[in-house]
Order: C-alpha cells, then structure tokens, then sequence
C-alpha cells in the first residue's frame, strides 16, 4: 500500500483562527443585530494604490497585443522587478546582484518551499511567540523543532542562547505577534551565532516597511556576515496591500554556501523545477512598488494603518496597560488586564463591548496572558474600538 506522510498526523490542530470564528459566529446568532469591531484580521482593509494599478491595466494591455504579449516568465522572476529590487536595496546601502533576489508568489508559499534546501534531519528554532506556519511547515516535514520562549522580560527579544543553537533560524523582524523589532546591535548577535555555528537564518522581512525608527534595521543583510548566514523572505502583502493579488521576494545571497553546495544555484534550480515564475501582470503591478510615486503612495496607506495604531495604544497607554509594537509594526501585543488569559480576555471583549482580537496563546504557549490587536481595520471600527475598551477597563 502506499505510504503517505505521516508527519501530517503530528500536527496540531490549527484551533485559534477556527475557534475565533466559531466563539463570534455563536455569539452573534445568539444577539441578532450586535456588530463587531474587528481588531483581529491580518489581512488589510486599504485598496492597491493607484500607481499599481495603473501598471496592473497597461500590463492587461501587453496581453492582448501580438507584439507586446508574455508567455512564461522567468522562473526566478522578471529581469525588470529582480532589478527594481535589487535597486531597492541598493538605494538604502546593500549592494546585491540582480541574481540574488528572486520573485515569489508570496511569502508564506515561500517559507514552505525553501525547505526544499534542507535536509530532514536539519533542526529548526522558532523563536515564540510565532507566526504559526514556521512550526507547522517544518513539522510536515518531520523535522525537529527547538522551541524559544520570549516574554516581557526581553520585550519579546530573546538574546542567542546556547538552547537556541539549530540549523536553521526564524527570525521575524518586525515580528507577527509582538511587533517587537530587533536592534542592530541584537541582530548582529543573532548573524554571529549563526556563522559561529554553520546555522542558516530564514529572516522573515515581511513588516519592514511598517518601520519608523531609522535606527532599527529593515533587512538582515544591514548586518556584517549576513550574506554567508541569511535568507531574507520579504513580501508585498502588507508593504502595498497584494495579500489577494500575491507577490514577494526572497534574497539569497551568491556568499551562501554550506558543504560547496551554492543555496542560490540550488534554489534556481527548485524554482525552475517546482515553478513556471509568477504572472508578468501581477510582477508589472509590484514593480510600480518601486517606483518614486508607488513608494509615496504605498507610504500613505501605511501612514493611514499607523494612525491606527496610534488610536489604540495612546487608549492602551491611559489605560496603563502594558504593550509592544504598534510603533514599528501594524499589531500591537498586549498584557491582558487583571491577570486574565488570553482567551477569558477574548470572551470578555466579545461580550461586553463586541470587540474582537487574537488571543496570544494561539501564537505559542508563552503567548498565554497575552493579546494581539491588529492596525490594519478601518477607521471607524479602531475608533469605536478603542472607545469601548476605555470604557470598559476605566470602570
Ligand atoms: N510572514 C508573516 C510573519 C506574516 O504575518 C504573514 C502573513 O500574515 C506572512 C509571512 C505571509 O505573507 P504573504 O501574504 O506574502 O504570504
């Protein structure tokens, strides 16, 4: 008989998102006519900004014409967006090769195809709280997974530790749930560790752009030795809201080698196997991003999720409740008031002031106590949000 892959068998069922809904959809068939407010969706809620889509119709365009049509693109992507990154990063002092930035159809499909490149037996740390496919996709795989618990105590930003050592790092910066963004000083720490021990970094850039402060590193590769040691996972999803258009990139640097193997020939190799390369429509839309009015318009959206997050925590900081992120990132992760766990603060919100949010523990057992408010919904709902939460917690 054939032999499936029992490692999916040892997967834990993906209960937060599945249990939010069922908690908000009991509640509200039990009170027809309430509204919710929303402070818990990942996904944005602004439009693709014009210069995108501007780009989007003309590149519509180019397919219905003989002379300007596109077949298959290259597999590792257009040369025309491979170059506007590369260019992206130049401009901010990071000098890479066109052949180093490859394009992706997003960043979660690319955290789970870049494990092509390790062995099975490789180790893998995931640094909780934590996005929650970084455990998942190394368990369908089979692999051993060191587990690193961070807390209030180290603002979510555990130092490199003996208990930390394994092959491959996550590292998430700004970081899904805790909007905690390393230091340069911290970060370079973490590139150290993983040369000193061979150990490849998969850093996940995909809230970069929600950084403020200019003295927090945007990509690992700001740090010395990060090209013998990282792979840097970066997307538009929340940068220029494609989160349903879809397209990222990843960096992989010519420098990264392990056995004599090049991981960027080999992934040059896995993509042209594994992929035909992304849509030339969709890759015409996110080169836009890069242009002097897409990066000013893509600026305002973020600037329009920022005040946000400002809304939330200025009621957070009056109500003396303890957080972080919010400031460099779009989610902002808080203690629960009273010593309450995160699901009794979840229940809480929903029935008394309609409020929904995601509670901590889903993002790892040190996530217990915790809570993660999301920036990314409209106006009117953070508004009213953060008004009903001040008038619930002042009582
Ligand atoms: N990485 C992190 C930390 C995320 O929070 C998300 C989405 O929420 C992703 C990756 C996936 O992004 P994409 O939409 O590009 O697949």
């Amino acid at each position: 008989m054939i032999k499936l892959n029992t490692h999916y068998a040892d997967l834990k069922d993906s209960y937060l998102f599945y249990n939010i809904a069922q908690k908000t959809k009991a509640y509200l068939e039990a009170n027809p006519g309430k509204r919710l407010y929303r402070m818990g969706i990942g996904d944005v809620s602004l439009p693709l900004c014009g210069a995108v889509i501007k780009a989007l119709h003309e590149a519509v365009d180019d397919q219905a014409d003989k002379e300007r049509f596109h077949g298959y693109m290259p597999e590792p992507g257009a040369p025309f967006l491979r170059r506007a990154i590369a260019e992206h990063y130049r401009a901010r002092g990071i000098d890479l090769g066109d052949g180093e930035v490859f394009v992706s159809s997003g960043a979660s499909d690319e955290l789970g195809d870049i494990l092509d490149l390790f062995d099975r037996d490789s180790s893998a740390l995931v640094i909780e709280p934590a996005y929650p496919a970084y455990v998942d996709a190394n368990v369908m795989a089979g692999r051993r997974i060191v587990h690193l618990p961070s807390g209030a105590d180290d603002d979510f930003l555990p130092e490199p530790c003996e208990q930390a050592r394994a092959d491959i790092i996550y590292i998430c910066s700004p970081n899904n749930p805790t909007g905690a963004v390393f230091g340069r000083e911290q970060l370079q720490r973490w590139v150290d560790f993983a040369n000193e021990n061979g150990s490849i970094i998969l850093f996940d850039a995909a809230y970069e752009a929600f950084i403020e402060d200019e003295t927090l590193p945007h990509s690992i590769f700001e740090m010395k030795g990060a090209k013998t040691c990282a792979i840097e996972i970066c997307s538009l999803s929340k940068t220029a809201g494609f989160t349903g258009t879809r397209l990222g990139y990843t960096v992989i640097p010519a420098a990264l080698k392990r056995g004599g193997m090049s991981l960027n020939d080999m992934w040059v190799r896995n993509r042209t196997t594994k992929t035909n390369g992304v849509s030339y429509i969709i890759q015409r839309g996110g080169a836009a991003v890069f242009t002097p009015e897409g990066q000013r318009q893509i600026r305002e959206n973020i600037s329009f999720y920022k005040e946000n997050a400002r809304i939330l925590t200025e009621a957070l900081d009056r109500l003396g409740i303890w957080y972080c992120g919010g400031k460099n990132a779009p989610y902002i992760w808080l203690k629960c008031p009273e010593g309450m766990g995160s699901w009794e603060f979840f229940d809480r919100l929903l029935t008394e002031i309609q409020v929904v949010g995601t509670p901590g523990e889903g993002f790892g057992e040190c996530g217990e106590g915790f809570f993660r408010f999301s920036t990314f919904g409209s106006r009117e709902d953070t508004l009213e949000a953060a008004r009903r939460l001040t008038a619930l917690l002042s009582k």
